[in-house]
């Protein structure tokens, strides 16, 4: 089932180094890449129908497209390398094993939309990460891949790697450029949007590592090699990292489109230890989970996983045995996205810290079935409500345990523990 489109260097020894990835073909797309048209360029990536990789999904070559002309002011490139959603850890493969692939695509994306800075937007606890792509670059500045004459072209290309301060929202890509400003890293009300009013208030363009690592083998293979992997409408290949309680997590490199439980049992090797499966989180931990008869029609692509009530995200598959409890994976939830508010929103700072409350006081057996219901209230009032979409990735998920699993918060409800349990309770 795996397919080395991305991956194909990492299993090799130092291919992270300049010399190794060029003999395994690392930059050798440029000279035709420089021989076209940014038109052309732009097409080409359109007719692959890479979509980009952060979660969205929204077309790279469109988003391209979208960018004004004819402006008295520079393009700037900010490649997201946050990659805080939890339980995924697609992107940093790409940075530690092989940097110099991003970088290729840095310089195809550059020439494709006239862009002569770049921004590496990167957590700063990625130190491994950091130390491996800041090398990488310093290699391509030295063989003239980077710099003044970017691959031997009268074309500038500046690439600054910027280390965020650990904040999840910073992912956003309004507060990312927020960050990179040096301001505190809170999203933007849109629009304009960043392609019309982005960094330093010029037109910008933000994509993920993996999406801009996708152009290499998109632009030395043609378009047609890219869609024959995956389906019509999501084309390629993708990293999927799998974790949870599977025989062996780890990250996998799939066509899109495949069945999500042949994949959890043929790539993954099954749920562990035998044990029976209770719902499958499908791309990170925002995405509404499925349950096991969810997952057995559901396939790895964007179409599919919307009919399915969910979403694609970021492919960070996680599954869950009979074992978990809801209620306390919930709680962990709120907790999470309640911590990384950054509070500007009303609904969203005070609408999570209340669910936390009510997640808490099930826990502690002093909850009510009222409470349960008030809990899903507050997800239907906060979402679509805010600035960024922070809150949605919240209450998304817990809604779908709480429609999906609600027997389990009710048995966490007093008025359904007998009368003597709940006076030891109180
Ligand atoms: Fe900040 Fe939350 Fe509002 Fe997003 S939704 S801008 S994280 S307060």
């Amino acid at each position: 089932m795996e397919v080395k489109i991305l991956s194909e260097k990492f299993d090799i020894e130092n291919a992270h180094l300049l010399e190794v990835a060029k003999e395994h073909g690392a930059y050798s797309t440029l000279d035709k890449v420089f021989s076209m048209t940014p038109t052309d360029v732009i097409e080409e990536v359109k007719k692959s129908g890479l979509r980009g990789r952060g979660g969205a999904g929204f077309p790279a070559g469109v988003k391209w497209s979208f960018l004004p002309k004819g402006l008295d002011k520079p393009t700037y490139l900010a490649v997201n390398s946050d990659e805080s959603e939890p339980a995924t850890f697609k992107d940093r493969y790409v940075l530690v094993k092989d940097p110099h692939m991003l970088i290729e695509g840095i310089i195809i994306c550059c020439w494709a939309i006239d862009c002569h800075d770049v921004y590496i937007y990167i957590r700063g606890e990625y130190t491994s990460q950091v130390k491996a792509l800041q090398a990488a670059i310093d290699e391509a500045y030295k063989a003239g891949y980077l710099g003044d004459k970017a691959a031997g072209q009268d074309f500038r290309i500046d690439v600054t790697v910027h280390r965020g301060a650990g904040a999840y929202v910073c992912g956003e890509e309004t507060a990312l450029l927020e960050s990179i400003e040096g301001k505190k890293g809170q999203p933007r009300s849109k629009p304009p949007f960043p392609a019309v009013e982005g960094l330093y208030g010029c037109p910008t363009i933000i994509n993920n590592v993996q999406t801009i690592a996708s152009l290499p083998f998109i632009m030395k293979n043609g378009a047609d090699a890219y869609t024959a992997h995956g389906t019509e409408k999501s084309p390629g290949t993708h990293l999927f990292g799998i974790s949870g309680h599977v025989e062996k997590p780890g990250m996998y490199e799939l066509p899109l489109g495949l069945p999500l439980m042949e994949v959890i049992e043929q790539v993954a090797g099954g749920v562990w230890k035998g044990r029976g499966l209770k719902g499958v989180i499908p791309g990170g931990s925002s995405t509404p989970v499925l349950t096991p008869e969810e997952a057995k029609t559901v396939t790895l692509d964007y179409e599919s996983m919307a009919a399915h009530g969910t979403m694609f995200g970021s492919g960070g598959i996680v599954v869950l045995d009979e074992t978990v409890d809801a209620v306390k994976l919930v709680d962990n939830l709120i907790d999470f996205y309640h911590h990384e508010s950054c509070g500007q929103c009303t609904p969203c700072r005070e609408g999570l810290g209340w669910m936390k409350k009510i997640t808490k006081k099930l826990l502690a057996g002093k909850g009510t079935l009222e409470d349960i219901d008030l809990l899903r209230e507050l997800c239907d009032n906060i979402e679509m409500k805010t600035v960024c979409v922070l809150s949605a990735a919240c209450t998304m998920p817990v809604r779908s345990y709480l429609d999906k699993f609600r027997h389990e918060f009710e048995a966490y409800a007093i008025d359904n523990v007998s009368a003597d349990v709940a006076l030891e309770r109180n």
